[in-house]
């Protein structure tokens, strides 16, 4: 079939992908600044794949899908690369892996098992190294494949890239020999440097990828010097001139016919090689190396964006060969997306616990890290100003790990003529009393407490909590339904609700009511410093209200203690004494506070001594899974024994308590060069003093 034979609608749909793929391409590899996460840029790019190859007539010389990368800039000298860098094709499953797999086989004409080379695939950029008689000579990145940028006084200035090789050449090593390998920003210094361009007003980067690339490609490689960039070497390029002196050692020494053993021999001439690659006996196990590697992606100091599975043996992988853009015998098996794109339906604002009026964004249901998102906060005015966010824009969201979803930008090219302005309320959106800024802060707030319908229900959903008075069977819908009935408007009505109350609320029955009944009985009897966290003041957390319990010992102090007084409290600054203070001298609160004081009690607080306290002056951050405790167990037992709890990491910190899954907190510590210690660690220190 010609082309004049397809539908012109086919035709134009192919030219419309190759204009979107292309001005992708140049943002991200030129400019390095992407408008688009990946996601989509996939999803145009398999799009126009899948085309292709149904309609070869279609799949047109100058296609974005026979091209790599993106052109070199012309402010350095170009590199032309004797072997061209190649990309790598990619699949999203294991379906589309075992196909893969099967592809190799046919092609092979054997369906032996066969041995996979594992690695994580590193998000930075792909460079080159070219070391002539052991000394690093030039350093090219990929440009398109064929033509890179020189970028030799770059890379000198990266630490872990040695100038000179290990051994000596033409004896331990050939005379010439190309590393290829990743330059990436270690995920700690992507943070700082990001920081710091928004501290001084400049642009931030969109991710490490972008920060490396744009790091590198700088002309000032003093610019370069100061971004602590990183190199994990993951194959070789030309290797010449390897019968030197007349041997055959340098074949046998270098050209070992396993991509791994290779990557050992790169790593012995005193390259980093990344301690994550795994020599895979067959392909069955990819599955499991992927799900580990997935599970530890977060724990990682440098960002991953999936897994390289290449095939080990270096014969097959030449008679294997490469398509227009990829090798046949190297996949990229990718994680799912962290980033998506969605669509801004509507904003809508919350009211907080203390009052605070949040927008929230409500989204055109997304799949992003592995879990369907529809809403996520914006968090203040100032926010959606630094967004410059209308109702009905295309949006980048991210969700990694399990930190919540965050709206990272806006894709201007995408919004259409009827995108409306965020407008905030005059007035509280529950209650319609009137709302306040604080100056210095970004938050609006809605001025009328506990007579707001939303705050009295974040106040009771908050005392009910489990980390507070714990009221088992006391879901957020209940307490919504019993304060929009008129049953409790505060805390302390909770302890005259009657079976009979309850009973008669949505999917309660009789007995559930009992139950309910009995758990709010038991919060009758608590702690004093579980007491002051279940007033919900702000920003008095668990450890603030337990220094509090622990300083004053009663409740009566602690109302009536002056801003001064307060301040000498630990975690006790002018912002929370201010808050502690004004929550008391609110006359509602204050009733709510003596009615409570009237139903509950707890125990009075035995002054320790000092022989009891023997972690006093220590301070843990404690971070991960405590499998064996959870954290808040472990915090209230440090405590007991002296120690102070924080919830972030600085230099004043003694020990990080890292459980499963620590993330950034883990990298900070090791950073900061801070004590790090196990669940077992912790475990055992609690039972020397227990
Ligand atoms: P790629 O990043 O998907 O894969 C090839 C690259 O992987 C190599 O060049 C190398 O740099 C890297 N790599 C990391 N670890 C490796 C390892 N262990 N072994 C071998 N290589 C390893 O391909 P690409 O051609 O560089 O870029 C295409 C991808 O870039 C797209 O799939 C998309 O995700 C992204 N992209 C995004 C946009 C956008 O607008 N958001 C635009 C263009 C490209």
């Amino acid at each position: 079939m010609s082309t004049a034979d397809l539908p012109q609608a086919l035709f134009e749909k192919v030219k419309q992908l190759h204009k979107e793929i292309n001005q992708y391409n140049h943002q991200y590899y030129v400019l390095d600044q992407p408008s688009v996460p990946d996601a989509e840029y996939d999803r145009l790019m398999r799009e126009l794949l899948s085309i292709e190859q149904e309609y070869p007539e279609l799949k047109f010389l100058d296609s974005p899908s026979q091209k790599v990368g993106g052109q070199a800039l012309k402010a350095f000298s170009q590199v032309t690369h004797q072997i061209p860098m190649l990309s790598l094709d990619n699949v999203f499953s294991s379906e589309e892996w075992a196909a893969f797999i099967k592809r190799i086989q046919d092609r092979l004409n054997s369906d032996k098992k066969l041995v996979i080379c594992a690695e994580p695939k590193l998000d930075g950029l792909a460079v080159s190294l070219r070391y002539e008689k052991g000394f690093l000579v030039q350093a090219a990145t990929r440009g398109d494949g064929s033509i890179g940028e020189n970028i030799t006084e770059n890379i000198r200035t990266i630490k872990s890239i040695p100038l000179k090789l290990i051994g000596e050449s033409g004896i331990d090593y050939p005379d010439v020999i190309e590393v290829r390998g990743e330059v990436f920003m270690p995920k700690a210094s992507f943070e700082r440097l990001n920081e710091m361009a928004i501290k001084k007003g400049e642009k931030s980067f969109a991710n490490p990828r972008n920060a490396a690339a744009g790091s590198l490609r700088q002309l000032d490689s003093k610019v370069t010097a100061k971004r602590n960039l990183d190199f994990y070497a993951y194959g070789l390029g030309f290797v010449g001139e390897l019968t030197v002196n007349n041997t055959l050692a340098n074949e046998q020494v270098f050209l070992k016919n396993s991509h791994y053993q290779r990557l050992c021999q790169i790593k012995s001439l005193g390259l980093p090689m990344c301690p994550e690659v795994r020599l895979l006996d067959d392909q069955q196990q990819v599955q499991h190396f992927y799900q580990d590697i997935l599970s530890k992606r977060d724990q990682l100091s440098y960002e991953i964006d999936g897994t390289v599975l290449k095939v080990d043996n270096i014969l097959l992988q030449e008679r294997l060969g490469f398509v227009a853009r990829a090798p046949r015998w190297a996949m990229a098996y990718k994680f799912p997306a962290q980033e998506e794109l969605t669509v801004i339906e509507d904003v809508e604002f919350q009211v907080g616990r203390t009052g605070a009026i949040t927008p929230v964004a409500r989204l055109k249901p997304v799949f992003v890290g592995g879990v369907t998102v529809s809403n996520a906060t914006l968090h203040n005015q100032s926010e959606i100003e630094r967004l410059g966010l209308k109702i009905g824009d295309t949006v980048i969201i991210r969700r990694a790990g399990d930190v919540i979803p965050q709206i990272v930008s806006v894709v201007l090219e995408k919004r259409t003529e009827d995108a409306k302005d965020v407008i905030f309320p005059q007035t509280c959106p529950v209650c319609d009393s009137k709302v306040s800024k604080v100056e210095g802060e970004a938050v609006l707030r809605c001025t009328a407490g506990l007579f707001c319908q939303a705050q009295r229900k974040e106040a009771i959903k908050h005392f009910a909590s489990r980390k507070a008075h714990d009221v088992d069977g006391l879901g957020d819908k209940l307490v919504e339904q019993l304060v929009d009935e008129g049953l409790i408007s505060t805390p302390a009505d909770l302890f005259s609700l009657t079976e009979i109350d309850i009973s008669t609320m949505d999917r309660m029955g009789l007995k559930s009511a009992k139950n309910l009944i009995t758990s709010i009985d038991k919060a009758k009897h608590t702690t004093l410093a579980k007491f002051i966290y279940g007033l919900g003041i702000r920003e008095v957390g668990e450890a603030t209200a337990a220094n509090l319990a622990n300083y004053f010992y009663t409740l009566t102090a602690i109302r009536t203690a002056s801003f001064e007084a307060l301040q000498a409290v630990d975690d006790v600054g002018a912002i929370v004494a201010k808050n502690i203070v004004n929550f008391f001298k609110e006359e509602h609160n204050l009733a709510v506070v003596l009615a409570l004081d009237a139903i509950m009690t707890w125990p009075d607080i035995v002054v320790k001594s000092a022989d009891e306290l023997p972690l006093a002056d220590q301070t843990f951050v404690l971070t991960g899974t405590l499998s064996q405790m959870g954290r808040s167990e472990a915090k209230a037992a440090l405590q007991l024994l002296g120690a102070k709890v924080s919830g972030s990491i600085s230099a004043k910190t003694h020990f990080l308590v890292a459980g499963e899954k620590s993330g950034s907190k883990l990298i900070k510590a090791q950073d900061l060069g801070l004590a790090v210690l196990t669940e077992d660690d912790l475990v055992a220190l609690l039972a020397k003093y227990n």
